[in-house]
């Protein structure tokens, strides 16, 4: 079948991510999307590995959320959050303040992840000014990190292992470490702090560096740097854009880790995947600062599309799904189904490492391979999955049945093994 002529004519004008225009493959036109399949134009159906960017958690299509989004069109598909207030916003932002830990209660909600940790950036910086007086404008941010793609937030990406190296001279200079692993390597955060009196704020991927290639670390790694913040009384910020909602067994990270942050930002699975919206949370003792009758103590930030109520609506519809339906069952599932699927792969002479936790499952090999190629391979049979650098992964909806991942590891298998 030939491909549709809105492909070829919009190919004159659109322009892909993370894509150079003239060599990228063409893309796969896709004509609707159920469960977690990808209906394509030419009849074919792929099982989706990767849930639209880790997105669409409850699968393609559900129709909890989708009832939910017709009824708030049909009553007002968004009004603006400065002066005016709608019934989404609000209790999205309750009930974000309700599941997540500690103190983590103040809901400052944008519309896309790179803004959501612009916010929480900012929100520090302003926070030492309004407290101490002090200016703080640079930040402590890890190797293997990401955190989106506007210019602060690439300057806290790793800055060898990224994709925006180009702008290098273009970035305000970071302060990057090694994280705090047993294996030698760690550097003296203490130390850092101590010495770098201009830094407003730690960020890290708790957990799991998704972008940079899944990889993981665990629970004492965020312990010695929740330590160290606190020795040093400097803000740590979380980046649960990818591992909150239930992504690596618990809603977030946080709760999986028992490891609190002062600032936590969101996005991605927010809204189950349906509409953009993300979020930056604050905890009580940061937001104090800012609550006061000085009018220069306010945070100076308005995203146009702020609380976007029919955003807001997906959103707590997704969040009633995770009520009402066993996410985190279905993803401690898929956790022992890629194990028993992906756990020989260690032995392959070809695979450098294999890594799960949770709904992610990652094979990482040892040479390099040509991704573009592998892609392809992939759809060829059916199956959706995007390797990053040396890594093949799967970061799949929780609703996928067990035959659906099995077909989605079985093709990871023949790759990696054969
Ligand atoms: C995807 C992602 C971002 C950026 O989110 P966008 O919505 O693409 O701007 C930031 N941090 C992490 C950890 C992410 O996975």
């Amino acid at each position: 079948m030939t491909d549709p002529a809105w492909l070829d004519e919009g190919l004159e004008h659109i322009w892909l991510p993370y894509a150079q225009m003239k060599t990228a493959p063409r893309p796969v036109p896709v004509r609707s999307t159920h469960g977690t399949r990808i209906a394509l134009h030419d009849g074919r159906e792929l099982i989706d590995g990767i849930g639209s960017w880790w997105t669409a958690v409850h699968g393609y299509n559900h129709p909890y959320l989708l009832d939910a989004m017709r009824r708030q069109l049909e009553v007002m598909p968004h009004v603006m959050l400065g002066g005016l207030a709608h019934e989404q916003a609000y209790t999205l932002a309750t009930r974000l303040a309700a599941l997540a830990p500690g103190d983590l209660s103040k809901v400052f909600f944008c519309e896309s992840g790179s803004v959501a940790v612009e916010v929480a950036l900012k929100i520090a910086v302003q926070w030492w000014r309004n407290t101490t007086g002090q200016v703080r404008s640079r930040f402590l941010a890890f190797r293997g990190g990401y955190h989106g793609d506007t210019f602060v937030t690439m300057s806290v990406c790793d800055p060898e292992d990224s994709m925006h190296s180009l702008f290098g001279p273009a970035l305000p200079s970071q302060y990057i470490a090694a994280l705090p692993v047993d294996d030698g390597s760690a550097v003296d955060l203490d130390r850092m702090l101590d010495t770098h009196r201009d830094i407003a704020a730690v960020i890290v991927e708790p957990l799991l560096q998704g972008a940079a290639g899944m990889r993981m670390h665990d629970v004492e790694t965020l312990r010695r740097i929740r330590a160290a913040c606190d020795r040093h009384g400097v803000p740590l910020i979380f980046d649960e854009i990818f591992t909150g909602f239930g992504r690596l067994g618990g809603m977030f990270a946080a709760t999986v880790s028992g490891v609190t942050p002062d600032i936590m930002t969101l996005g991605k699975a927010l809204t189950g995947g349906v509409t953009p919206l993300a979020a930056t949370i604050a905890s009580r003792r940061i937001y104090e600062a800012f609550h006061s009758d000085d009018a220069t103590k306010a945070l100076m930030h308005g995203p146009t599309y702020m609380g976007h109520a029919l955003g807001c609506a997906a959103a707590n519809a997704s969040l009633d799904l995770f009520e009402q339906e066993p996410r985190l069952e279905q993803v401690a599932r898929i956790e022992q189904d890629l194990k028993s699927a992906l756990e020989p792969l260690r032995d392959a002479p070809q695979v450098a490492d294999v890594r799960i936790r949770g709904s992610v499952g990652a094979v990482e090999l040892r040479e390099a391979f040509d991704v573009q190629a592998m892609r392809r391979r992939f759809i060829d049979q059916g199956v959706f999955i995007r390797p990053i650098g040396k890594a093949i992964y799967l970061a799949p909806s929780y609703t996928i049945d067990a035959a659906d991942l099995a077909s989605l590891t079985a093709a990871i298998v023949r790759t990696a093994a054969g």
